[in-house]
């Protein structure tokens, strides 16, 4: 399983790619949504992303609504990493074609109960 982290923050990347490698996934990082575009590289390459919402360049949702255009790309589940005060925003990013959410902070434990349920339902 292969994951794309984007987030401006190194910290937040570092965390949540420690968090995706002790649960058995590749990791890569982006800064932000555009950086995260150029290395998606051809549909398939990866199965996760985890997507911060505030980032420069272009932020969380645009990244969002760049990938759900195009339809090779449906098979990427995307996860939006979002604060408390971001939570009202989860509704649009879901219509938009989010696949789920997760508050920061969360556990390891909160995360891979989260994405085992994700790709249970994309392995149907
Ligand atoms: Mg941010």
């Amino acid at each position: 399983m292969r994951a794309l982290v984007i987030d401006d923050s190194k910290v937040m990347r570092s965390i949540l790619c420690n968090m995706l490698k002790k649960l058995g996934y590749e990791t890569t990082e982006a800064g932000d949504g555009k950086a995260a575009l150029e290395l998606l590289g051809p549909p398939g390459q990866f199965d996760l992303a985890m997507v911060d919402w505030n980032m420069p360049e272009m932020n969380g949702f645009e990244f969002l609504l760049a990938v759900r255009a195009d339809p090779e790309r449906a098979d990427l589940r995307i996860v939006m990493v979002t604060t408390e005060t971001e939570t009202y925003q989860m509704t649009r990013a879901l219509a938009a074609g989010a696949n789920e959410y997760v508050m920061k902070p969360f556990s390891r434990e909160v995360l891979a109960e989260k994405l085992s349920l994700l790709l249970a339902t994309a392995a149907v």
